[in-house]
């Protein structure tokens, strides 16, 4: 069992982020789309209720938004020796988040056409909505290229104690664990994907060794330190 080489997503994990990340994209589109409906329409003490209804529509745009750009940058992550642009990547949904709102808030609490209240009401539910879309966009654990590679060298390191190939585990299609055994309960009947830790990371970014088979490789795994005794003896 080698040292992992760096961590490098599959073609297909690159593909399916590609994919993420253009439905990303078009959430954004739309909520800013939104913002400008709302900036040039519904700023005004009659349709109060119309820009509340929108201020929603768009945060839950924002949020799928950056849902799937997370989802994406899982699959393929940024590696951090370009700083920059392994931040923007990372913080893009937090950005898309405030961006989706900022001209908003602005333009209602510099509106001289709207009574106080109108001004009150509307510019804190903005200014809320704002603050939401920001914390749910931005990745307070985000997935590295570096931290991938050493998660990978960990799990194939724990598999090595557990006597468990590590160049051959199962995972299945929904399935966010690796398996060392194809008649784990889990997986039974299930069309499986078979490969090596690191090919499971790749396809799915899969990090996780299942615990019904964990627990039965350290059953039928005698340490080493053991076994050495019972052969010397
Ligand atoms: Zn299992």
């Amino acid at each position: 069992m080698s040292e992992t080489k760096e961590f490098q997503a599959s073609p297909e994990a690159k593909g399916k982020a590609k994919q993420l990340r253009i439905f990303a994209m078009l959430a954004w589109v739309l909520a800013m789309a939104g913002q400008v409906f709302a900036i040039l329409k519904l700023i005004s003490d009659e349709t109060l209720i119309w820009l509340i209804v929108a201020i929603v529509v768009i945060l839950i745009l924002a949020i799928t938004g950056s849902t799937l750009w997370k989802k994406a940058n899982r699959l393929d992550p940024a590696s951090e020796k370009e700083p920059t642009r392994f931040f923007i990547q990372n913080q893009l949904g937090a950005i898309m988040g405030v961006l989706a709102f900022l001209p908003m808030v602005l333009m209602i609490l510099s509106n001289k056409n709207i009574s106080g209240k109108t001004k009150g009401i509307a510019g804190s539910i903005a200014a809320v909505a704002m603050v939401a879309a920001g914390i749910t966009g931005a990745d307070f654990n985000p997935p590295s290229v570096e931290k991938y590679t050493e998660e990978i060298n960990q799990q194939n390191e724990a598999a090595k104690s557990l006597n468990i190939d590590s160049d051959n585990v199962y995972w299945s299609k929904a399935g966010n664990k690796y398996h060392a055994f194809d008649n784990c309960q889990y997986i039974k009947g299930k069309a499986l994907s078979n490969g090596s830790i690191e090919e499971s990371w790749e396809q799915k970014g899969i990090s996780e060794l299942c615990k019904v088979c964990k627990k039965k490789a350290a059953k039928s795994a005698i340490p080493s330190d053991v076994k050495e005794l019972i052969e010397t003896e």
